[in-house]
């Protein structure tokens, strides 16, 4: 976390919302938990302790010695008076103070802004596709594109979907409605490209759909729920991943080792037929988020973890692994971007 970009001006200063503070002695005091900026203060008087313990918001100035203040400063743990007034939606506080300690410039307000000007489309609705819309919209997302026509099966309903036996994408919009009403659900034939597309489909993700995605500058991370697992990735689209491998190079890698495998995908993608069961819960908690994480990264403006790689997400333990993929040579994407 970097500073308040000096205090020279007298302004008042305030501990980053979120800190906790414990006593670790009578004259010592550690600011933070998370060993990326916890700091341990030493040499205050017991009123100076009481002090940093006792800040809700509180001014520090006039309250602790300038030596104090600056190494408080140094480990990016002050926010200056410029930022008290800017409020957030309510919902949106963890997003706030999260991404407030987290980021360099210690602003989350301005990534919550740049995500309330995002659109992201979801297509396939399963459970880890409506995990997904549900995680992006408790993360700030403006509006979602959702796109499923397909019913919601009985599984579904633990996801949160409702009223088995209706289209998943009105049904998600429905729920969408109940857990994030500021959240716009805009129609799937909108024709403003999105920010980002995620698709999640059985078995394989169409490479011709992928294709498209890029020839239109979108950027897109295909998801493919298997058997008994997953696999997210790899982000690629406009200028996400110039020069990184995409979906099709990992088909090509896939054939140089298997040569039927062409034959395999292209069945896989031209029948599709109702999966005899989605999904476990698990897996769709853990793929939904990890794809959330990666759309926001790129939302957020960070470099997705899936540019060039896959994660391999299994049944039982779902723990993630994520594959690092060349280019192939002969796919020529590098061209495309
Ligand atoms: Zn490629």
């Amino acid at each position: 976390m970097g500073g308040t970009g000096g205090r020279d001006g007298g302004a008042a200063v305030r501990l980053r919302p979120g800190l906790r503070v414990a006593r670790r002695g009578p004259c010592e005091v550690q600011v933070g938990v998370d060993p990326r900026w916890a700091v341990r203060v030493r040499g205050l008087s017991g009123a100076q302790a009481d002090r940093l313990l006792a800040d809700g918001g509180r001014s520090l100035d006039g309250g602790l010695p300038p030596p104090v203040l600056d190494r408080l400063d140094q480990a990016g743990l002050l926010r200056g008076p410029a930022r008290r007034t800017r409020r957030a939606v309510p919902a949106l506080q963890p997003e706030v103070v999260a991404h407030g300690l987290v980021r360099a410039d210690g602003d989350g307000h301005a990534v919550l802004h740049r995500r309330a000007g995002a659109t992201v489309r979801v297509e396939g609705l399963d459970a880890v596709g409506v995990t997904v819309a549900r995680v992006l919209a408790a993360s700030g997302v403006g509006r979602l594109r959702v796109v499923d026509e397909s019913a919601v099966r009985a599984e579904d309903v633990g996801a949160g979907l409702a009223d088995v036996g209706t289209p998943r994408a009105a049904a998600l919009t429905a729920a969408l409605a109940r857990w994030a009403p500021r959240v716009r659900v805009v129609g799937a034939d909108a024709s403003d490209p999105p920010d980002v597309a995620v698709t999640v489909a059985r078995d394989a993700v169409d490479p011709a759909q992928v294709l498209a995605l890029a020839a239109a500058d979108v950027p897109h991370l295909p998801v493919a729920v298997r058997e008994a697992d997953a696999l997210v990735g790899p982000f690629t689209g406009g200028a996400v991943g110039i020069g990184a491998a995409c979906l099709r190079c990992l088909d090509l890698h896939r054939a140089a080792a298997d040569p039927a495998w062409p034959a395999v995908l292209a069945q896989l993608v031209a029948r599709r037929r109702p999966p005899v069961a989605g999904p476990t819960a698990v897996l769709a908690c853990v793929v939904g988020g990890l794809v959330a994480a990666e759309v926001l990264a790129h939302l957020d403006g960070d470099r997705p973890r899936t540019v060039g790689g896959q994660y391999v997400v299994p049944v039982p333990d779902a723990v993630p692994r994520l594959d690092r993929w060349p280019v192939h040579p002969d796919c020529g994407c590098t061209g495309l971007g």
